[in-house]
């Protein structure tokens, strides 16, 4: 099935064993990634987070099992994982699954936990392997994971694909009358028939919330003049994320919107044209901020340019003032300024990926600033 080729693709074989390599050079003995992204990154497994304790267990010597609650057993088998030279492990409800880990890990001094673990899980492990000093997977995860495969860019490129898709229809639900929250439901259902496996949130903020960030969507109905910002993603069947953001208007904005929106656009133009490898990420934020700044809105733009994007919506790389480390080819990320002065405010938003030489732009749908039903 093509199904599974693109798996095997997206979660090769040697991982595993990468990853235990990478762990024996961090200094730790094992890995234990309980179900999240680093669980899936490693197996393909996408396990449900339960109370019961489902854990992969990777020595940096020795073979790696996968303890699974009996139930779950058959699903880990029928996972990408069943295909892995893994040993699939059940236990029964009345085991002790923690008990279970620690004497077939044996003695170990320094084990690195998945970052998403439960904090139920991180101090039953502690309890059970006490002589183990606990560490962030990311340590030996964070650079594997942030440097994507050929096949990790093609499923964020399906994604880019399927959100450009949701995007292309957005102007013909933004009509005056209709609430925030209608428009916000259009978008969620739009985004699964595009082919997401989840609809992770739409952000739909007009007039005055367009000014906040992270508002999400609100019972304000939409009115003429209004500029609306839409933030919209969710996750493929693939596990890989889409995130894009364009703002509208409906009629015409007021005259000093329509002036922010082109700093703003060529600011985000700046900030794709910066990336290539040995930049660091933190000047592609300055390349964003620049411009904004010498048009005096540099107090408006008040968050970080991007955030990493693959597993998860927000990983590394942050594309952040600070933030020192130079681009690699295959990082991947969103490039996302946004002015805010209020009565509303304005961000576009792109997911790019470095090159061996530059930038690859995931999503396609135009930059310009669309005029929807007025
Ligand atoms: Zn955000
Ligand atoms: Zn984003
Ligand atoms: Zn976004």
């Amino acid at each position: 099935m093509e199904h599974d080729k693109q798996e095997t693709r997206l979660y090769p074989a040697n991982r595993l064993r990468e990853v235990a390599a990478a762990a024996g050079a961090a200094g730790l003995d094992a890995l234990l990634l309980t179900p999240g992204p680093d669980l899936r990154y490693v197996t393909g497994y996408e396990a449900p987070a339960l109370e019961r304790l489902t854990c992969l267990v990777v020595p940096a010597d020795g073979a790696p099992f996968l303890v699974v609650p009996r139930l779950e057993v058959p699903a880990a088998l029928a996972s990408p994982a069943g295909a892995l030279d893994l040993e699939i492990v059940g236990w029964d409800e009345t085991d002790d699954p923690y008990a279970l880990v620690a004497r077939r890990l044996g003695g170990v001094g320094a084990v690195g936990l998945a970052d998403r673990m439960w904090a139920l899980m991180v101090l039953r492990l502690r309890a059970a392997l006490p002589a183990a000093r606990q560490e962030l997977a990311s340590v030996v995860l964070r650079d594997m994971r942030a440097r994507k495969s050929p096949a990790e860019i093609a499923a964020l490129q399906a994604a880019a694909d399927a959100i450009d898709r949701v995007h292309a229809q957005v102007p013909g639900w933004l009509r005056p009358g209709r609430t925030e929250r209608e428009v916000a439901a259009d978008i969620s259902e739009a985004i699964l028939a595009a082919g997401h496996a989840t609809a992770d949130f739409a952000i739909v903020a007009s007039g005055p919330n367009g000014a906040s960030p992270h508002h999400t969507a609100s019972d304000r109905v939409l009115q003429p003049g209004d500029a609306v910002v839409v933030d919209i993603g969710g996750t493929m069947p693939s596990g890989y994320c889409s995130d894009c953001t364009r703002t509208y208007a409906i009629g015409s904005p007021p005259a000093a919107f329509a002036e922010y929106y082109q700093v703003l656009k060529d600011a985000q133009d700046a900030a794709r044209r910066a990336v290539r490898p040995g930049v660091s990420a933190e000047a592609v934020d300055a390349a964003a901020r620049e411009p904004i700044t010498a048009a005096g809105y540099g107090e408006f733009f008040v968050h970080r340019t991007g955030h990493g994007i693959g597993l998860e919506t927000h990983e590394d790389p942050y594309i952040v003032s600070g933030n020192t480390e130079p681009l690699q080819p295959g990082h991947a990320f969103s490039i996302e300024p946004g002015i805010y002065p209020g009565p509303h405010g304005a961000r576009i938003e792109d997911i790019v990926v470095c090159t061996a030489d530059g930038c690859q732009e995931l999503n396609k749908v135009s930059r310009e600033l669309i005029v929807a039903g007025g």
